[in-house]
């Protein structure tokens, strides 16, 4: 039979009667002949919550326990996907993880998938089961340990599955009805796209769109897995919501393709460094092994051999960082007057494989902040984006000025 992976997200889970309209839809499917894996997330709010009580109980805390913790969001809506399909004869079972076994790394919070043996659920379809409902985001670690896939992480799942059972499709269900040129909850003039490339979709994904988990984009594009993105909200056709599909089966696009937004942004400072060979190895190394994702890194110029050194990372690393550096600094590893550490920005970014061939994309994006008055603190670009750090109250304005800019609401 050919295998078909259906992923359902938070939203499209959220209460047991949405849990029995995503079944019917996991019906049709089986009707048509498949074999069916579903991936289920967590009820909606549900993972916030658990984030919420392993934040308060400790705030520095152990990955390991956080795993245990906030893995058990998707067991639940396992179970009760298995329940509610067999209570529509359709012959299913629920699998965590580690009964699959999904193997990944031992990087709790923010494992990879390193393997999917697909032989345990294979056998069942060969006696007769009909939906495998696997429980999204979590994995087993080589030492036993429940991990996670880090937010966003049954996206991946479903990726994985796909690839591993060679799925004739991964088809992630959720609350938009497929990838738009913007996040159209604070862009109203956002469009949907009826595909895009893999390459402006782990971009976008990487930047903060998070319609789809970055790593879920990157495994799809290197196992050739058909990637849709789609509602579950509305009756579907085979052709609804967006392929994410190779550049060469796409005919018409803009330059840019898309803008991105990152709310939980941090811009750290660590005021009068020493300007001498080795410095941003050894601030950067200390806060790598703390496991702080720094994003943009700027270097001030120097005035007597001292200079800042400006990074970006996440809102919820700050803490950790701040610990790291103190603690190099205790070392003597490295020496500063402070740190700074604002955590009222946000990234913006523009993405499209077109600015390979077009200049005057940067040059257009920082005209448009400055005439609507937004200061520009960090840029990076890459050969198909360009990525800025403003002051977080701009965000939707921001947004909304480039996708005008770049008539986004305008098909290419
Ligand atoms: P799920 O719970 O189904 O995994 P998510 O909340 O993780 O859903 O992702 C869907 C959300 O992604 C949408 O509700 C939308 O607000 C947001 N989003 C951000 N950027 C985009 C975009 N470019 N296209 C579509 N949705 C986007
Ligand atoms: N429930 C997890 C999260 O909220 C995983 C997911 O929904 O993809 O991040
Ligand atoms: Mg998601």
């Amino acid at each position: 039979m050919p295998v078909l992976v259906m992923k359902f997200g938070g939203t499209s889970v959220a209460t047991l009667d949405r849990i029995r309209r995503a079944a019917k839809r996991v019906g049709v499917e089986v009707a048509k002949g498949y074999d069916v894996i579903v991936i289920v997330s967590a009820m909606s709010g549900e993972t916030n919550k658990l984030v919420g009580f392993v934040e308060e109980t400790s705030p520095l805390f152990d990955a390991r326990e956080y795993d245990a913790v906030v893995s058990s969001g998707e067991n639940v809506t396992a179970g009760l996907m298995a329940l509610t399909l067999q209570e529509m004869d359709v012959p299913a079972r629920s699998w965590q993880g580690w009964q699959v076994p999904v193997r990944t790394s031992d990087a709790h919070a923010s494992a990879r998938i390193e393997e999917i043996p697909p032989e345990n659920i294979t056998a069942k379809f060969a006696e007769g089961m009909k939906v495998a409902v696997v429980a999204g985001f979590q994995g087993i670690s080589p030492e036993g340990r429940i991990t996670t896939l880090g937010r966003g992480g049954s996206d991946t799942t479903a990726v994985a599955f796909a690839a591993a059972f060679g799925a004739e499709r991964c088809d992630i269900y959720t609350d938009v009805d497929g990838v738009y040129t913007t996040d159209p909850r604070i862009c109203e003039k956002a469009r949907k796209l009826d595909r895009i490339a893999f390459e402006e979709m782990l971009e976008l994904a990487s930047l903060g769109a998070k319609v789809l988990q970055t790593r879920s984009v990157e495994l799809a594009m290197r196992y050739k897995v058909r990637l849709r993105v789609l509602s579950s909200f509305e009756e579907q056709s085979d052709e609804a919501g967006t392929l994410v599909c190779d550049e060469e089966d796409i005919m018409e696009s803009n330059v840019v393709a898309g803008v991105a937004h990152s709310r939980d942004e941090a811009k750290m400072t660590l005021v009068s460094v020493a300007d001498r060979p080795g410095i941003a190895a050894a601030i950067f190394s200390p806060l790598a092994e703390a496991g702080v994702n720094v994003d943009m890194i700027v270097q001030n110029i120097s005035e007597d051999g001292r200079t800042d050194m400006t990074f970006s990372c996440p809102t919820n690393q700050v803490a950790r960082a701040e610990k790291a550096l103190a603690a190099a600094r205790d070392e003597g590893v490295i020496n500063f007057a402070e740190v700074l550490a604002d955590t009222g920005v946000c990234k913006i970014s523009v993405v499209g494989i077109g600015m390979r061939s077009h200049a005057g994309v940067a040059a257009k994006m920082f005209k448009v902040l400055a005439d609507e008055g937004i200061n520009i603190q960090v840029i990076t670009t890459s050969e198909i984006k360009i990525s800025v750090l403003v002051e977080r109250k701009y965000m939707e304005l921001a947004v909304q000025a480039l996708h005008d800019a770049f008539e986004l609401d305008k098909a290419g």
